[in-house]
């Protein structure tokens, strides 16, 4: 079993339409959306949810009031400025809290608690395509690594389970938390560039991470002919890097329309040439 991990560094570089159109042609896979944040491959693999989980998230500090005698010592404490006077106790923002519990040791009156997090949900789901494991996280949640971690163990359980040969994660814009966890001990990573400069600079970023970890990368440019220019910076980085470069696809407003009607661009248009282009990628890749 295989791991393929698609990386953009940035948002708005069409990798979710790219890793749909995989998982249309992969016969044999898992599919996994890494990207806990702001989650999207739904949109078009439309899963059937068969398995619902609570993810404990992190922890959140509680003050009972009844017990509070408003001392403020927890105040003194908090390096994060979590705890506010309320009415004539105190109280903890949890948007601000940290989860580091300090304050719950050292309240004299024993009137803070902590509790884990129990807003976020992941799920295992059936597709047109196989099986999905895919979440949906909360703003202002934390521990999205933890989160991404749960979701590709599962992932690899079912693969193992029903003998699938590839597990295709969607991973997250970026290189934090998310990025790092959906990197970790995959076997490839695919990069989908968008020729702009923020693209460009991200992308760089990936390949560092990639890097680090010693992970094989390969890379598409998406939307090539929005800018030869950059596309060629592109192009000669990748050279440089010896990253191969598996196919140039073209802006076509075929990936909106599919899009819109909820379908990969191969299943909206299997005969296109971008669709026989990204045939060719998949090829690659399994090869
Ligand atoms: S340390 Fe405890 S008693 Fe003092 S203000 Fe904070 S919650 Fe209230
Ligand atoms: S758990 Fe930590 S961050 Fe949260 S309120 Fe207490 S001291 Fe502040």
């Amino acid at each position: 079993m295989k791991e393929i991990t698609i990386l953009s560094g940035k948002g708005g570089t069409g990798k979710t339409s790219i890793t749909s159109a995989l998982a249309t042609l992969a016969r044999n896979a898992v599919f996994c959306d890494n990207d806990v944040d702001a989650a999207d491959l739904h949109l078009i693999l439309k899963p059937t949810i068969e398995e619902e989980y609570i993810f404990k998230g992190a922890w959140e500090a509680f003050i009972d009031s009844e017990r509070c005698n408003s001392c403020g010592l927890c105040v003194d404490y908090c390096r994060f400025g979590a705890i506010h006077p309320r009415d004539s106790a105190y109280d903890v923002n949890t948007f601000q809290c940290e989860g580091c519990r300090l304050c719950e040791r050292v309240c004299p009156e024993k009137a803070i608690h902590s509790e884990q997090s129990i807003r976020n949900r992941w799920f295992v789901s059936a597709t047109r395509f196989g099986k999905m494991v895919h979440a949906n996280m909360l703003p202002g949640e934390e521990n999205s690594g933890k989160l991404v971690a749960t979701i590709r163990e599962k992932a690899r359980q079912i693969a193992r389970l029903e003998k699938q040969e590839f597990i295709i994660n969607d991973g997250p814009p970026g290189i934090g938390c998310a990025a790092i966890s959906s990197i970790t001990g995959t076997d490839h990573i695919l990069l989908v560039i968008e020729p702009s400069r923020s693209g460009l600079h991200d992308a760089v970023r990936v390949c560092e991470l990639a890097g680090g970890f010693n992970i094989p990368v390969s890379a598409i440019i998406n939307k090539y002919n929005l800018s030869t220019e950059l596309s060629k910076k592109a192009e000669a980085f990748l050279l440089e890097n010896e990253i191969p470069l598996l196919a140039k696809i073209p802006f076509d407003h075929a990936f909106v329309q599919a899009m819109i009607e909820g379908k990969s661009i191969v299943e909206y248009a299997p005969a296109s040439d971008i669709s026989k282009r990204i045939q060719a990628v998949w090829e690659q890749i399994k090869s």
